[in-house]
């Protein structure tokens, strides 16, 4: 019935075998790229479905093909679901991405050239919130705030002052290299107190925040968008969520605004995710996720290394390199790291003198270790290791001794089937 990988190999073992080399990469290392997760059979099963076969655009009822029986049960259920998760008043399944959420809100929003606020890359910001040659940044006029240069905390007050400073129509908050908490009813005050409208990005947290882990930004914010392939452990995707008044808005703005026909095998595979997300074993992950980082990070400064801010409270930590050594940068230590099986990525610090290829950082996130099992003490080994490699000046001995560690260790704990 599903797609079936029996046929795949027939048909096509070229492309076949380059994916079954992928899972057999991912059956294999230690993935803790912050953004990345390992998704259910559940989910793959629905994103490998013949619903990629049709064409629905519109929404449930009202869509411009034939032969939406299903689809609109199907996306009707996703919505729902999405709801229930999240306490939002409206959202739209369809954005095929995450920066496709954030461009739905910047057109039911904004009009090019506005004015928005948003936080600077290098302190965790993303392409999406302004960057110079993303979309955002040559349509309108992105200012960004940051980060405070000695808690490397968000500076509220910086963002108060550009506001009353600049005159934005939106204020965007949210981060994919942030390890704190960030305070979304001080961020919404600061935004209506100025004339703004505000946007919450949780595409890292929004698994914490639909299970109480994290603040939450659906009743103070006009604008909540997400992924829903990362903490939220669904297929690659996006959604657009807001109040009741910005319905239409949205709806228009993804279709016929900025997307033809939604994906919706995809749509399918959103629904499930949230179902899954909806049950009680879905916190007890998110718990354990924020366990197993604080483990980490916690084993990783007895070692001597330093973290941005000094620490975390959500699913990821930032490595800062320099006072471990001095002449290591995030693009060495990725590489080291991968060659003993822990997947990772450079990323740019605040402050960062180094350019984005080289970095003085490397993230690191707890989400898809979680998944498979992992717990707090294969986390302090993982420490260990990560002490190992970035010591190790490249010695072969001591990376194939750690490889064949780490190799052992994912042998103990398969992906989910
Ligand atoms: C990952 C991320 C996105 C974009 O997601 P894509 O699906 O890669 O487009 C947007 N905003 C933030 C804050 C993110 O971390």
């Amino acid at each position: 019935m599903f797609g079936s990988p029996g046929y795949l190999e027939k048909s096509d073992p070229e492309v076949y075998g380059l994916i079954a080399r992928e899972e057999n990469r991912q059956q294999n290392v230690l993935e803790m790229i912050a953004s990345e997760n390992h998704t259910s059979p559940a989910v793959l099963a629905a994103a490998g479905s013949c619903l990629t076969n049709k064409y629905a655009e519109g929404l449930p009822g009202k869509r411009y093909y034939g032969g939406c029986e299903q689809v609109d049960q199907i996306e009707t259920l996703a919505i729902q679901r999405c709801k229930d998760l999240f306490g939002c008043d409206h959202v739209n399944v369809q954005p095929h991405s995450g920066a496709q959420a954030n461009m739905a809100v910047y057109f039911a929003s904004l009009q090019a050239g506005d004015t928005a606020l948003a936080m600077d890359l290098a302190h965790g910001g993303h392409l999406s919130h302004g960057f110079k040659i993303n979309f955002s940044g040559k349509l309108y006029n992105f200012v960004s705030y940051g980060v405070k240069e000695d808690t490397q905390t968000i500076d509220y007050d910086q963002v108060n002052a550009l506001a009353k400073a600049h005159k934005p129509k939106l204020i965007v908050c949210g981060a994919s290299a942030y390890p704190r908490k960030i305070d979304f009813d001080k961020l919404a005050e600061i935004a209506h107190s100025n004339g703004a409208k505000i946007l919450a990005d949780i595409a890292h947290v929004a698994g914490l925040v639909c299970t109480g882990l994290h603040p939450d930004p659906i009743p103070v914010c006009d604008y909540v968008t997400s992924t829903t392939h990362k903490t939220l452990r669904g297929p690659r995707g996006g959604i657009t969520m807001c109040k009741d008044e910005n319905t239409r808005a949205i709806n228009s703005a993804v279709f016929p605004g900025m997307q033809g026909g939604p994906l919706c095998h995809i749509v399918a595979a959103k629904a499930v995710a949230f179902g899954e997300a909806l049950k009680p074993e879905f916190k007890t992950y998110m718990e354990q996720v924020l366990k197993n980082c604080n483990a980490l990070a916690e084993e990783l400064v007895s070692k001597g290394f330093s973290l941005c801010s000094g620490g975390s409270d959500n699913h990821l930590i930032l490595l800062d390199l320099r006072p471990y050594d001095a002449n290591l940068t995030g693009a060495q230590a990725e590489d080291l790291l991968g060659l003993g099986g822990i997947v990772v990525n450079k990323n740019l610090l605040p402050f960062d003198t180094r350019k984005a290829m080289d970095a003085s950082g490397v993230r690191i996130g707890t989400p898809a270790l979680t998944t498979r099992g992992l717990k707090e003490d294969h986390m302090r080994q993982i420490a260990n290791w990560i002490d190992k490699l970035l010591s190790s000046q490249g010695d072969q001995k001591v990376i194939s001794q750690v490889r064949s560690e780490t190799q052992e260790l994912c042998q103990q704990f398969p992906l989910p089937a």
